[in-house]
């Protein structure tokens, strides 16, 4: 996990915003989350997927997001929702654009167990096909590390 010498999550770079707050985001193609929380995830073993693994996960599904509208569609439609919900919105992890990035991060990750402890997902939100080409990385989601 650290052989390339900078902090990455799937091959997503991370930024450090803090050194142990609960804020994290996906903007300019990088993971922002903790030290904490980064040394939480690395700290776990591959079989048993941590709590901070499990949010990371969520984080690197606004990363699909992006991949999937475009980095303009992400910009314009998927940051300001994301900002939005987390300032005002009582219910952050149950906003259709937090499911639509949980529930994409559910299938390119293999469906992992424990997931929608930390995370809520609503299958209904993708398409079948969408759910095939992310759980088999076909095409668009065939990201290289
Ligand atoms: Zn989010």
């Amino acid at each position: 996990m650290l052989s390339k010498g900078y902090p990455q999550f799937e091959g997503v770079p991370i930024r450090f915003i803090s050194y142990n707050g609960s804020h994290n985001f996906y903007i300019n193609g990088a993971i922002h989350t903790s030290l904490y929380k980064y040394y939480y995830h690395l700290k776990g073993n591959n079989s048993t997927n941590t709590r901070a693994t499990l949010l990371l996960m969520h984080e690197f599904g606004h990363h699909l997001q992006r991949v999937l509208f475009g980095e303009s569609r992400y910009n314009k439609e998927i940051v300001p929702a994301s900002a939005y919900s987390q300032l005002f919105s009582s219910n952050h992890d149950t906003d259709l654009v937090e499911l639509h990035a949980s529930t994409m991060a559910y299938y390119y990750f293999g469906m992992p167990q424990g997931f929608e402890k930390e995370n809520q997902i609503d299958r209904s939100l993708l398409s079948d096909e969408l759910k095939m080409m992310l759980l088999y990385r076909i095409g668009i989601f065939n990201l290289k590390k």
